[in-house]
């Protein structure tokens, strides 16, 4: 009972269940699957009138909001495709991104006006609406019926950017197919039922965001209830209110929460599936929980952007035995643990985890030289480390790409090398992951400064102003004379790792 594309999948909803709640947000209430189909049938139709075709691209810069939503779904609804943009993003990311995808419309929300680029200079970009003024109000008003378009399983529906080695966003093309795919997996592993209720605390535009929480939820006719911005008060408070029933969530979000002395005081029997992913969670974490919320039943997800969320679960109810493993592959997924020059190792060896499967992408975006590097026979080269051991569940514990996972947003090194390295103050720099208890790690530069030095918090504004603001280094640390390099010349960042290895284990004994 798969969805033919993801237009059916909301017409479907719609049809079967039109009074239950669909999304909540903080702004404009609930909707029903019936008001939300209303809302998206009037946005593609206004959206066509307006120019709109089958495979443009229309840009999001839109938090945790109904419109979203009925945005990405209007899009789904004409053949176009939705590129949902990271609202932290700071004018040159988002250039970068428009005019990479060639984007014909973009739909921002008001705060986001300072941040965005000159956006005439974008010669693709044809229409701009600003949520709530009256350009956007009037798509609402009598718009005329959408086109009817035919829709192919293989055809695009989503760009995510995610970044990468060289420090340039890539686009993966999440297409209906990968997108259904991973949603109605998802749904079955965890034995999803309509009426189950969510809370969305991670940002709308990351794949966990869009894929396994929104688009699963409309797959089973769920209720979405949207947060802008995740605290862990105010997430247990809706959490007991709205008697949530699943949590998709990063680890840190569960370390807050322990955090909070409060906790236990909070009645949430009703939340019967925690789903964690995007990056390790503390086996401590696990037993904490476990001990608060006996009929939670935890459940580890690893996947990428590349792989529309989850590749592998854990089983439900095998957590407690397996807490060091990300569980198995999800139905079709293929994952072959390969050597560095790309033969498969032993079973229970370690090496990069290969992905292939339904839920993969089939390429990024308009990016041939990327594609070459990153797919291969059907499979997505993850860049992560790991081995699956012979009960057949799947452990990651090392990564070869050089990315720091903050509180499960990735920063690639490289990004943030770039930037501090057009300072003029700057002679070489280089940026790793500095380990952190609660959001796992934090970003941490080390940087030579010219004769004279620079100011520690000079440097950070200077990349505030041209990164995402949990891009930017949360340490500096400033070396005299030259970064440690191999005899190649290749900085050792291995060395730089173990220095602030050393510093964190001395300020514990301090
Ligand atoms: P997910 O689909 O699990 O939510 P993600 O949304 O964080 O992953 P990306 O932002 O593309 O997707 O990051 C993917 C990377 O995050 C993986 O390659 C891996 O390094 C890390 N990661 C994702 N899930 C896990 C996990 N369960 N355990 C450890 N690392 C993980």
């Amino acid at each position: 009972d798969r969805p033919a594309n993801l237009d059916a999948m909301l017409r479907a909803t719609a049809a079967r269940a039109p009074g239950q709640d669909a999304v909540t947000d903080e702004v404009a209430g609930t909707l029903t699957f019936a008001a939300l189909d209303a809302m998206v049938d009037a946005l593609a139709g206004s959206l066509s009138a307006a120019g709109l075709k089958q495979g443009d691209r229309l840009a999001l810069l839109i938090g945790n909001r109904i419109e979203f939503l009925a945005l990405c779904f209007a899009c789904y609804r004409l053949g176009a495709i939705a590129v949902p943009m990271n609202i932290r993003h700071r004018a040159p990311e988002t250039a970068f991104e428009l005019r990479q995808c060639g984007a014909a419309a973009l739909v921002y929300q008001p705060d986001m006006e300072p941040h965005l680029p000159d956006l005439k200079a974008l010669p693709d970009l044809r229409l701009v609406y600003a949520l709530d003024s009256d350009g956007y109000a009037a798509l609402l008003r009598d718009a005329p019926a959408p086109p009817a378009v035919t829709i192919h399983e293989d055809d695009p529906a989503t760009l995510l950017y995610t970044s990468g080695t060289t420090g340039k966003p890539k686009g993966a093309v999440l297409t209906h197919f990968s997108i259904v795919s991973s949603a109605v997996h998802f749904a079955h592993a965890w034995q999803a039922r309509p009426g189950d209720v969510t809370i969305l605390a991670v940002p709308a535009s990351h794949v966990t965001g869009l894929v396994a929480i929104l688009v699963n939820m409309v797959n089973i006719g769920g209720h979405t209830v949207m947060m802008q911005a995740f605290k862990a008060r105010a997430f247990l408070e809706r959490a007991e209110k709205v008697r949530m029933t699943v949590g998709i969530l990063v680890p840190a979000m569960y370390n807050l929460c322990l955090l909070d002395p409060e906790f236990e005081r909070f009645d949430l029997a009703q939340w019967r599936v925690g789903s964690f992913g995007g990056a390790p969670m503390p086996e401590a974490t696990i037993a904490r929980l476990a001990k608060i919320l006996p009929n939670l039943e935890l459940m580890n997800a690893y996947g990428s952007t590349e792989t529309t969320s989850p590749a592998t679960l854990m089983p439900l109810g095998h957590t407690p035995e397996h807490t060091a493993s990300v569980g198995q592959p999800l139905p079709g997924a293929d994952i072959l643990v390969m050597d560095e020059d790309g033969n498969e190792v032993p079973r229970g060896q370690s090496g990069e985890l290969w992905i292939a499967g339904p839920m993969v992408v089939p390429c990024y975006w308009n990016n041939p030289e990327a594609d070459a590097k990153s797919f291969l026979h059907g499979y997505w080269k993850s860049g992560d480390i790991g081995r699956i051991d012979e009960g057949g569940y799947v452990h990651v514990h090392d990564r070869v790409k050089d990315m720091i996972n903050r509180a499960g947003y990735k920063v690639f090194s490289a990004e943030v090398e770039n930037v501090l390295s057009h300072h003029p103050a700057v002679v070489e720099c280089a940026v790793v992951a500095r380990p952190d208890p609660v959001l796992g790690e934090r970003v941490q530069a080390f940087v030579v400064p010219k004769d004279g030095g620079v100011e520690v918090a000079e440097l950070r504004s200077f990349c505030a102003e041209r990164l995402s603001d949990y891009k930017v280094p949360d340490n500096i640390t400033f070396l005299p004379d030259a970064l440690p390099r191999n005899p190649n010349g290749k900085i050792l960042k291995t060395d730089l790792r173990a220095m602030v290895a050393a510093e964190l284990e001395a300020a514990g004994k301090g």
